[in-house]
């Protein structure tokens, strides 16, 4: 049984439920990549505790704390940084004739809210009546514009069914707003304790209003304004009032049976780390009375408009299959509504939808969620690289600290600072170095954005590429091999291992990288090398040392299981298949101690599986299969990151049912809740998972040197997948049906591809279509192998 109806463009609610509420919350999150709201109802909500979460997000604005340890020990995390639940401003109360309009009292006669994935509105329809019997329609839609990245709007229309009489409309911007601190999931809520942000000053006049506040620590600022207008016009009294953390803007009037009333509530947050602290009112003010001005309709239309070029870009059409259709295309929407697009904001783990993980961003970015941008609006992929770029001063301290060169991004921040208090889990996972190395190393691949480069990636290289010389080590055990010792991989159920097989190769790259980069740059741009070499100091005999490191990184296998091992010890713990598992131990981080699942060969999430697909290129599709046959049965996929790379691992092998079983769960992640804890945010990785799923597992897309390889098929229940990616300056419509490929090249010059190892080209304008071989010619099947 689905939780919410299946189709194709739509997210539809038809029953309100306090039961359901929190995580419906969630699902109805509306945002732009840097305001997010959740699915709160405007009227307020009564409902008794634990079944609802207020909140605003501001991507980026964020509070510090003190983390403390009752064992403290030297370079632990001392600050964390968590994103704040800000002014609330989507509240707008309804009295009807006396009576105050909530859906826990009265009776609710028709109930429908709906995500409209296509036109990025949230619209809602109640048809309720209260106590006394007095019935309305009330009809609210709800926008977080894309265009307009400070804005938000709502449009509240009142009916009075069956009566006449007083409507009020009371709308509010609250101060009063904390965030979670505690909760029986170590995943959610952050250190805060209490309120966070102050309300320093306030103003109500005429139909707008204003708040400022201040964080107490991080002293970051922000001013939320409010403007309205109310249709028909001039029928109502207006009032305003001000308490020390609210402000109010009332309208009263007088309404008549079968008549319409629309409140249009016109919201913006300003915030000090992108504006002049004096500028803010201002800026504030002109943002709500601009869309005043211009109104909703075209404030819908706008984001129209974005929404039809976002899914031109975008779109995987899956016909046959309305669920995967359903649910790939709320992960897209939910990515594009979760990312900054500013170069000074990331995507956080949660989007900008919830409690988990504080906001924080991981490499759940740069590995799963990037990708989908690169490929479908590149600039977008740019700013988080460049996101990165300016964190990189941060990742130098925090190298310094540990007594490291170079730099070490954190593992999980929203301002470059190490958030992570548990550094087994967290700064131990020093791969997010690589893993931010490979995110740009793809990105300036599939762009060509040399100059990208050039400006910013090359520094970023060279210092993790430090990093990695100064972290490992030559040791005579090893046959002098170079080996990163004390490390944890993506698997975060080993930590602390010696070679961990995934820290290896992907720093191994990070190294090579370096040194290709280096050399090019000498070469090509001698003046811009300088000046890199110049700002950080570098010198020649490092890159020999780059190189000869390279050559030398200790690369595990096991020559009697013919796979890798995940690291030097693990295959020395006792293999604990997972369906000897009592079920309710699941996810095993909330009923285990560390030390029991440590013990085990027991893994999370994919580690030497996700290596084998980061550079597919180096394995062959024998050492995919044994791999996968050795560690699936041990994986308990209770990170979210796990089953799409199980998906496409497991496609391109051959097991075809299990691959489509994990799309559909990539895929369906939060709309079908699978771990229980959609309420506390969505799982914005497993969403940038599923993308890849269909278009690198059934899709089949690979990006060689030599350029984009595609073997594309897809599973019986399909009829056919269509995707669009671009790639340098191109755009190419790919289609997939049982037999046939099509290859559409939509923008750019002609370009060479290749379907199935076989030279295509494409010119503009013009589709050429291929047959698929079919599965049994398994050689040609297969992705190309070292
Ligand atoms: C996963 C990490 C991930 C984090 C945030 C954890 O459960 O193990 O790989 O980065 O969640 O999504």
């Amino acid at each position: 049984m689905k939780i919410y109806p299946i189709e194709e463009w739509q997210i539809r609610e038809t029953e309100f439920d306090i039961e359901t509420n929190y995580r419906d919350e969630t699902i109805f999150a509306t945002g732009n990549g840097y305001i997010g709201m959740r699915g709160n109802l405007e009227e307020g909500y009564s409902g008794p505790p634990g079944t609802t979460f207020n909140a605003t997000y501001l991507n980026g604005f964020y509070e510090e704390y003190d983390i403390e340890y009752p064992e403290d020990g030297y370079g632990f995390a001392r600050k964390g940084q968590a994103m704040l639940n800000v002014a609330e401003a989507k509240t707008v109360k309804l009295d009807i004739d006396g009576e105050e309009f909530d859906l826990l009292k009265g009776k609710i006669h028709f109930y429908e809210r709906v995500l409209d994935l296509n036109k990025g509105i949230l619209r809602r329809k109640v048809v309720w009546e209260s106590a006394s019997g007095k019935k309305v329609e009330v009809e609210i839609k709800r926008i977080v514009s894309f265009p307009r990245p400070r804005l938000a709007a709502l449009a509240i229309t009142v009916k009075p069914l069956n009566f006449e009489g007083e409507l009020k409309f009371t709308s509010r911007i609250d101060g009063r707003v904390s965030n979670l601190t505690r909760s029986k999931d170590m995943r959610v809520g952050a250190g805060l304790k209490g309120r966070s942000l102050i309300t320093v000053e306030n103003k109500v006049e005429d139909t707008w209003a204003w708040i400022r506040q201040k964080t107490l620590r991080s002293g970051l600022s922000l001013v939320c304004a409010v403007e309205h207008s109310l249709a028909p016009a001039n029928k109502a009294k207006v009032l305003g009032y001000a308490s020390k953390d609210t402000v109010e803007v009332r309208f009263e009037l007088r309404a008549s049976r079968g008549a319409s009333y629309t409140l249009f509530k016109y919201i913006s947050y300003f915030t000090s780390r992108d504006y002049e602290e004096n500028s803010l009112v201002d800026s504030a003010l002109e943002e709500v009375k601009k869309a005043k001005k211009d109104g909703f309709q075209i404030l819908e239309k706008e984001q129209e408009e974005f929404l039809a070029s976002f899914w031109e870009d975008a779109d995987i059409k899956i016909e046959g299959d309305p669920a995967a259709q359903q649910g790939i295309r709320f992960c897209l929407f939910s990515l594009l509504q979760s990312t900054g697009r500013d170069g000074k904001t990331n995507i956080a783990a949660k989007g900008l939808t919830g409690e988990g993980y504080g906001g924080h961003y991981f490499w759940d970015s740069d590995i799963y969620v990037l990708p989908f941008f690169l490929f479908t609006r590149p600039e977008v992929a740019k700013a988080l690289l460049l996101h990165r770029y300016s964190l990189l001063d941060a990742a130098r301290s925090r190298a310094r600290e540990l007594r490291h060169k170079g730099a070490l991004y954190p593992w999980r921040t929203i301002d470059g600072l190490e958030c992570s208090a548990y550094f087994p889990a967290g700064t131990a996972q020093y791969h997010i170095n690589a893993d931010i190395i490979y995110a740009l190393k793809r990105y300036v691949e599939v762009t060509g954005d040399v100059e990208f480069l050039w400006s910013y990636g090359a520094e970023m290289v060279f210092e993790t590429a430090r990093f990695w010389v100064d972290l490992g080590a030559y040791i005579p055990g090893r046959g002098n091999k170079f080996c990163f010792n004390c490390v944890t991989g993506p698997d975060e159920y080993k930590a602390l291992v010696d070679n961990n097989a995934y820290t290896n190769y992907m720093a191994k790259m990070n190294l090579e990288y370096a040194v290709e980069v280096a050399e090019k740059m000498k070469r090509e741009r001698p003046a811009d090398y300088g000046r890199v070499a110049g700002r950080i100091k570098l010198e020649e005999k490092e890159i020999k040392e780059w190189r000869r490191a390279a050559a030398h990184v200790y690369l595990p296998y096991s020559r009697k299981l013919k796979i890798i091992p995940q690291d030097d010890s693990f295959l020395y713990k006792k293999r604990l298949p997972v369906d000897q598992i009592p079920r309710e131990h699941f996810p095993l981080l909330l009923h285990w101690h560390y030390l029991n699942i440590y013990r085990y060969q027991i893994c999370k999430q994919p580690d030497v599986l996700l290596l084998l697909f980061l550079l597919r290129e180096k394995f062959t599709l024998e050492d995919v299969k044994r791999n996968y046959d050795y560690y699936e049965p041990i994986t308990t996929h209770d990170s979210s990151l796990s089953p799409p790379i199980f998906s496409i691992l497991a496609w391109e092998i051959g097991y075809e049912e299990k691959a489509y079983k994990y799309f559909l769960h990539a895929a369906r992640m939060d709309l079908d809740d699978y771990h229980g804890n959609t309420k506390d945010g969505i799982h914005a990785a497993s969403m940038g998972g599923a993308w890849g799923a269909a278009v690198y597992g059934f899709g089949g897309m690979r990006v060689y040197p030599e350029g984009l390889h595609f073997y594309p098929s897809i599973p019986n229940q399909w009829k056919r997948l269509s995707f669009s990616i671009k790639y340098r300056g191109r755009k190419i419509k790919v289609t997939v049906e049982k037999n046939r490929a099509h290859y559409t090249l939509v923008q750019g010059e002609a370009l060479k591809i290749y379907h199935f190892g076989k030279e295509v080209l494409l010119n503009p304008g013009a589709t050429v279509s291929r047959r698929i071989p079919s599965r049994r010619k398994a050689k040609t099947f297969l992705c190309k192998g070292a």
